[in-house]
């Protein structure tokens, strides 16, 4: 986050306690939407995404259940947002529909269809108007113990490196934590 020292400070003096330092890897649904929360309680986090802001989220549609997203926006403090939500996601946005696309969808429909990609343009909006910088372009590596003995060092691709006490892997099915050379790994 662009002012995640001032809130572990702030953090820290509240409760006496360091603050530890949270890494996501990756940008997608997943990624997002825990960002939103950490965002909306003030929790302090760093975001890597691989992919560039323009090219991350896909064309095709995702069904989305009533019982996923509504207590998303919800847990968002924004239950106000359901209309503007899937208006903005929407399938059929461009001619003013809300995702009921089967015949059999009525207004109280359980699901509907959104575009994966507008669903993280929508989370992603929510973390830039509370400030939150994306690393965009930062593809993770490598994850080792950090030299200074404290939590794990991070390395991207580009060369930066980072580090971390929590490290919560949301890099989807090719989860960085197939590749890396991570101790914690999963072995396959
Ligand atoms: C055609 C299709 C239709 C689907 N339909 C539905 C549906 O109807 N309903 C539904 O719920 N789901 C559906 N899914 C599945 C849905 O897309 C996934 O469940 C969802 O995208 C998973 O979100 P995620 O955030 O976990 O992972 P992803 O969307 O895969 O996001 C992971 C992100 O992590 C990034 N990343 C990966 N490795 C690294 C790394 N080393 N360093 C930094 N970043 C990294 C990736 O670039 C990516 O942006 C569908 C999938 C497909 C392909």
């Amino acid at each position: 986050m662009s002012n995640s020292n001032q809130t572990s400070q702030n953090l820290a003096r509240t409760t006496n306690r360091p603050v530890p330092r949270i890494s996501i890897i990756g940008a997608g649904i997943a990624g997002i939407a825990l960002a939103c929360r950490l965002a909306g309680n003030n929790i302090p986090f760093s975001i890597y995404e691989a992919q560039s802001q323009n090219s991350v989220g896909h064309n095709y549609a995702i069904t989305l259940k009533r019982n996923a997203w509504k207590p998303l926006i919800r847990a968002l403090g924004l239950p106000e947002s359901h209309q503007n939500f899937r208006a903005a996601v929407a399938v059929d946005r461009c001619v003013q529909g809300n995702g009921q696309i089967y015949r059999d969808s009525s207004p109280k429909s359980a699901v509907f269809q959104a575009v994966d990609k507008d669903v993280r343009q929508w989370l992603i909006q929510y973390l830039v108007e509370r400030g939150v910088q994306i690393h965009w372009c930062h593809k993770l590596t490598n994850i080792k113990e950090a030299t200074s003995g404290n939590g794990a060092e991070l390395s991207f691709e580009n060369d930066v490196r980072a580090e971390a006490d929590f490290i919560v892997d949301a890099g989807g099915l090719r989860s960085p934590a197939f590749d890396c050379n991570n101790p914690a790994a999963p072995k396959t």
